[in-house]
This record gives structure tokens, sequence and C-alpha cells, in this order.
């Protein structure tokens, strides 16, 4: 795996700083039943990092102290982490929203033929992957059968209610094939919803559409091919600065398996923690009743990849 930071250390990008906080994305693990290409984790099945019970109370006692809106559970395939349903519990007990970034296919998986029935009852949002709505394209990315087995997946959640617009949000994530930006989100999400529709009966709520970040294996595939250079030169040249105004960043904090803290998940990735008050490396037990807005958000050149065109953010293209 090549280092891709090295290359984006040295940046121009503009200062930024945190304002209220709304989201809290907390990384469960990196262990993961599939090991996708554009993956920016590196994600994959013998991954051993997992939260435990100790940062698991950690979380809980954070989203309550900060008044936190929502917590988004990430990995990895965060239903992997043995903690899930019970974090998942906790929080809607609280009235806190949560959401699920959810591969499809761990609904497959053995052990999780009822995950998706937990996750109806619980009304937890499902943000899934699915980088095509062509077979060949998803299968080149994340593995061959990964297509036929998100349809079912899919499938599985409508028969629930997901997507039916009556409360339990089924969000589609796209994201492109290559080095190359991503195409207009409205456009995009009428050809997933026809195309889905047509042709598989799957209904949806929305899609967001994201960039490749140019971090971890989809950075190291770019620098081994000779085309890291040419595609972060692509996000710099498409910098919008109204875009500065609504990076994820701002109003979310991302949290890895160990409790420490970063300004988005990127971040986590390439190991550029949250600095507060002078410390390097901040715990979220060091911030449970801090108020971080303000605090300068450490910014590199990967973070062209949320400011180029459209903007791009966990929530798709910045509005
Ligand atoms: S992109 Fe998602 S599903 Fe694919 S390996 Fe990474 S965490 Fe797993
Ligand atoms: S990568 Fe994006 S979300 Fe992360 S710090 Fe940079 S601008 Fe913010």
């Amino acid at each position: 795996m090549h280092a891709t930071l090295p290359r984006m250390a040295i940046t121009d990008f503009p200062a930024i700083g945190r304002l209220a906080l709304d989201t809290l994305q907390a990384n469960l693990g990196y262990k993961c039943n599939q090991s996708c290409v554009h993956c920016h984790v590196n994600a994959g099945p013998t991954r051993t990092e997992q939260m435990t019970r100790p940062t698991v109370e950690d979380v809980i006692a954070f989203v309550e102290a900060a008044g936190v809106r929502t917590l988004d559970l990430t990995g990895g395939a965060p239903e992997l982490n043995p903690f899930f349903r019970e974090i998942v519990e906790r929080a809607r007990a609280i009235g806190v929203r949560v959401i699920d970034r959810c591969n499809l296919t761990i609904l497959g998986e053995p052990g999780q033929d009822d995950l998706a029935d937990f996750l109806a009852r619980n009304r937890v949002t499902v943000v899934a992957s699915l980088p095509c709505y062509l077979e060949d394209n998803v299968d080149r990315q994340r593995g061959k059968g990964v297509f036929e087995s998100s349809i079912r997946g899919l499938r599985r959640l409508n028969a629930l209610g997901y997507g039916a617009g009556c409360g339990l949000d089924l969000d589609l994530v796209y994201n492109p094939q290559g080095p190359v930006l991503p195409p207009a989100q409205d456009a995009l999400e009428r050809d997933y919803r026809r195309h889905l529709g047509e042709r598989y009966g799957i209904a949806f709520d929305r899609l967001y559409v994201l960039a490749n970040m140019p971090i971890q294996r989809f950075g190291s595939t770019l620098i081994s091919k000779g085309e890291f250079e040419h595609y972060l030169a692509l996000l710099r040249n498409a910098y919008q600065p109204r875009n500065l105004a609504s990076v994820m960043c701002r109003s979310l904090l991302s949290v890895d398996w160990r409790g420490y803290l970063y300004d988005c998940d990127f971040n986590q990735m390439l190991d550029l923690p949250l600095a507060w008050q002078g410390e390097p490396r901040t715990h979220l037990r060091d911030v449970l009743h801090a108020d971080l807005t303000g605090n300068p958000i450490v910014v590199k050149d990967h973070c062209y990849g949320c400011t180029a065109g459209q903007g791009s953010s966990c929530g798709g293209a910045l509005g």
C-alpha cells in the first residue's frame, strides 16, 4: 500500500473552523465482509480493529453530553461489531437519529438473518453503497456477485417498508468507477430510480453522489498506475469556494474504534487527529463537556475532494 499523505501534506486549502456539532460519525472497526477497490478505509475480512465495551460507553456518554442529534455508524461493516445492536438501541432510546452505513451484502451474511428486521424495528436510516445500477460495474469495484447480493438486500429492505416514504429512509451512495468527478446528483438519481425501479422493482429515497478520495486503497491504486497527481490536479482545478461553507467536517466529528477524534473519516484514515487545546490527539473523554465550535479543522490537499464541482460529503453533493 502506497502512502498518499506525503503527496498532499503541503497544502494551500483554505483554513476552516468547526461550527456547532450535529453528527457523531463512529467508526466501529475496520473489519468488513468485502474488500472494495475504492475503499478509503482499506477495510476487509482480515482487519481486526473493533470498538470495545469501554469505548462504546464513551460514545454513548458523549452523544448524551454533547447533545448529538445524529449518530452515524460506519466501518468496515459496522454491523460486524459485537456492540452494534446495543449502540443502536441505546442511541434510539434517547431520541437520537441513527444512520447505518450498510454495504447491503452484510444483510445476507451468516448470523445476520434478522439484521434488516432489527434496523426497521429501530427505525434506523440505512445509507447503502451501490456505486452503479449496472451489475458489471458494481462487481468490478466491489467483487463478483456483490450486485446480485445487493439487490437481494434492497428487496428485503423494501419489503419492510424502507424507501416507501413512511419514515424508514433508504438512501443509496454512488461513487465513480475511477479517477473522474462524479456526474450531477439530480440527473443520476433519476437514472437510478428509473433503472432500479423498472428492472428490479427497487425503491429508495435519495441518491448521494460522492467523489472518490485519493487516500488508502483508491489513492494507492492511483499511485501504482501513475494517475495520482493527475487526479489531485482534477480535484484542485474543480475547486468551488461556495462548498467551503458546508463541508461535512464543520458540523460532524469522527471517532475511531479507540475513541480518538478526527474532523472526518478521511482524516481518521490518514491519521490526522483533531487537535484540541495544544494536545495533538484528542479522546472523546477529553471533550465530554467541551464546545468545539471554532476549533481549526485539519486540512490537507485531499480536502479538495470535498469541494470539487458540486461538492461531496457523506450526505452527497453539497447544497
Ligand atoms: S467500501 Fe465499504 S463495503 Fe467496501 S470494503 Fe470498504 S467498508 Fe467494506
Ligand atoms: S476531507 Fe473534507 S470533510 Fe475532511 S477535513 Fe477535509 S474538507 Fe473537511
